[in-house]
């Protein structure tokens, strides 16, 4: 699933950035080909390198037989590399690509290469050799003046960024090419990206009646139409989808509808997987909010049909969500069930892949930072040096001045090593809680439960694991702000904390779930305890918080006397146990049976 979803997303890399930048402009005659000087031919082979890959390969093949000079052999290697990204040969393309990075050829021929490992670091999902990749191309990239080479560099760096969730970086990344005279179908791609970061920026903020939203609310046709214009259907269609995902997000529940519906079979069209998902999705969720089951199940469906092909993401989570809240309304209770293990599931997944970029990203940070420090450290000490050396030919003896200069050399160095400290424990902190509630974060939770487990197995020792989700959370969002449902979290982790014992072990599972590990403790102690969390969660001074009225939470329980060793199998356990705390109505711990 993952090859098959990767590839995916490298057809549409490909699609997107490779044909576009140098968008076919095939000058060469086809025919004939074999009557062309060297050069021709390999000028000729990349321009058809992806509109005609049979002829491409044909004049490689030739090539390989003939005596090159190190420029063409670079080339040569270059379009075999590219060859090799349609035969999903990843690894084979890496290969060539590292080895003309770093061979001293051509500075366009190293962009490009370049860029294309990044375009496959981001099919393969491999975050952290992407933003290595951009630490050492970015300063290349300033000096290449070929501009399609530069426009479609930066457009790989925007849509990696996209990929990764960093979304500011994506727009920092094609902020230079707005003003750049460019193909209709560069335009349209650089606003596709600029939209995408927008609409996640904006989705993801707090205040919804901010300026964004009127400025998407007017570039996003703006959008459409310059894709139009550049006749790229694909494109223009996932556009109509950030259209869509807007109106959802102010509850304009027609407007999302008439932004997809009509367009259904242009989307069908493209045979492009996450766009079919992604469009049946959108009209889905815009049916249920309307209240019209019927359209809302018959899209739902649809989408769940095409999301095998697109493997673990967001969409398919909010399918399984909308499959099990339909079937639950519908009160087939046993289905709803069903559907709501795939929606954890596929949520967990979701939330893991999360949080490995989010890794991948601050651990590059914090290595990006400590490498610019090294580097102006170095600057600074030969600096120094060169001082030092103009002051032995003035020779002057001035030693308070070398013994000051030092000094400083020292005193850099204690800096740098106090600075190095300081981002690790930065890092630390980062890694191993979360950020709003200071409970562990899931990854880390999940390291200190599989300690603590294994432990009690080789002990003998019971062990019982909570879960616990707080009840119409969603409602405290919508009615009072974002901002009242962090204070919610934040002062509901805090509680639990205190009730908690030191050992105990309280992890953020993701939104308003969160998990107890307790060791050394019966089932009867656990439920004790759970109904000591729940009650002080409802004792919790909810007017104070702005709400009107309390906070309550349902539990999940469950211990290795039932469950077993297995730190999963513990916490879907608990998780079923939740759930049906929810359906007993509630502010309840149900026991896993
Ligand atoms: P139920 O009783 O069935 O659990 O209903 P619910 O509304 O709590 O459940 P649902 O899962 O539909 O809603 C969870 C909400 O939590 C949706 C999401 O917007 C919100 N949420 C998730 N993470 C955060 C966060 O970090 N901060 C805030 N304020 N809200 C969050
Ligand atoms: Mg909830
Ligand atoms: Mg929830």
């Amino acid at each position: 699933m993952k090859v098959l979803s990767a590839r995916l997303t490298l057809f549409y890399l490909i699609f997107v950035i490779s044909y576009s930048a140098l968008a076919d402009s095939s000058k060469s005659p086809a025919e004939n080909w074999q009557s062309l000087s060297i050069s021709e031919m390999l000028e000729l082979a990349d321009e058809v390198r992806s509109s005609n890959s049979e002829l491409s390969n044909k004049i490689i093949n030739h090539l390989q037989q003939q005596k090159l000079n190190d420029q063409q052999q670079s080339k040569l290697t270059y379009l075999q590399a590219y060859q090799f990204t349609f035969l999903s040969d990843y690894d084979s393309a890496i290969t060539l690509l590292n080895q003309l990075t770093s061979s001293a050829i051509n500075t366009d021929l190293k962009l490009r290469s370049y860029y294309t490992l990044l375009n496959l670091y981001t099919a393969m999902q491999n975050w952290q050799a992407g933003i290595e990749q951009l630490t050492h191309s970015v300063e290349l990239s300033q000096h290449v003046n070929n501009k399609d080479y530069i426009i479609a560099y930066y457009l790989s760096a925007a849509n990696f960024y996209n990929q990764l969730g960093q979304y500011q970086l994506a727009l920092d990344s094609i902020s230079g090419l707005k003003s750049q005279n460019t193909s209709a179908r560069n335009l349209c791609i650089i606003t596709l990206h600029q939209l995408q970061a927008e609409l996640r920026i904006y989705l993801s903020s707090d205040e919804k009646n901010n300026p964004t939203a009127s400025h998407l609310a007017t570039q996003i046709p703006r959008g459409v139409e310059i894709c139009k214009t550049a006749k790229a259907n694909m494109l223009t269609n996932i556009i109509r989808t950030y259209q869509a995902e807007l109106a959802l997000s102010k509850k304009d529940t027609k407007q999302a509808i008439s932004s997809l519906l009509p367009f259904l079979e242009e989307i069908l069209k493209t045979q492009y997987p996450v766009l079919i998902t992604l469009s049946y999705n959108l009209l889905a969720q815009a049916y249920w909010q309307q209240g019209d089951i019927s359209n809302s199940e018959k899209y739902a469906l649809l989408a769940l049909e095409n999301s095998e092909l697109v493997s673990e993401t967001q969409q398919t989570v909010a399918t399984f969500k909308l499959l099990f809240q339909l079937a639950e309304h519908n009160g087939n209770y046993k289905k709803a069930f069903e559907l709501h293990k795939e929606y954890s599931l596929a949520k967990q997944k979701v939330n893991d892949e999360e949080q490995a970029k989010e890794l991948a990203f601050q651990l590059a940070s914090q290595k990006d930072f400590a490498n610019k420090t090294e580097i102006k450290t170095l600057t600074r000490a030969n600096d120094i040096l060169t001082n030092e050396q103009s002051l032995n030919e003035q020779q002057q003896e001035n030693s308070l001045l070398l013994l000051l200069l030092l000094l400083t050399v020292v005193g850099l160095g204690v800096t740098w090593g106090y600075k190095t400290w300081l981002s690790q424990q930065k890092l630390k902190q980062l890694t191993e809680f979360d950020d709003l509630t200071q409970a562990h974060s899931r990854r880390h939770f999940i390291a200190l439960a599989q300690q603590i487990i294994n432990q009690c197995q080789i002990e003998r020792k019971p062990l019982t694991c909570l879960v616990f989700d707080l009840d119409r959370f969603k409602k405290i969002n919508d009615n009072f702000g974002h901002h009242t449902g962090d204070a919610v979290l934040k002062e509901v982790a805090n509680t639990c904390k205190q009730v908690c014992r030191p050992t105990d072990i309280l992890g953020r599972l993701g939104g308003e779930e969160f998990a107890i590990i307790l060791p050394y403790c019966e089932l009867l102690m656990g439920e004790d305890l759970a109904n000591r969390c729940r009650e002080k969660i409802a004792q919790i001074d909810y007017k104070k918080l702005g709400l009107i009225e309390p906070i309550t939470a349902s539990f999940g329980i469950t211990c290795t006397d039932v469950s077993g060793f297995e730190l999963n199998k513990l916490l879907a356990d608990a998780d079923d146990a939740m759930y049906s705390a929810k359906q007993h109505g509630r502010n309840c711990v149900q026991a896993y049976k």
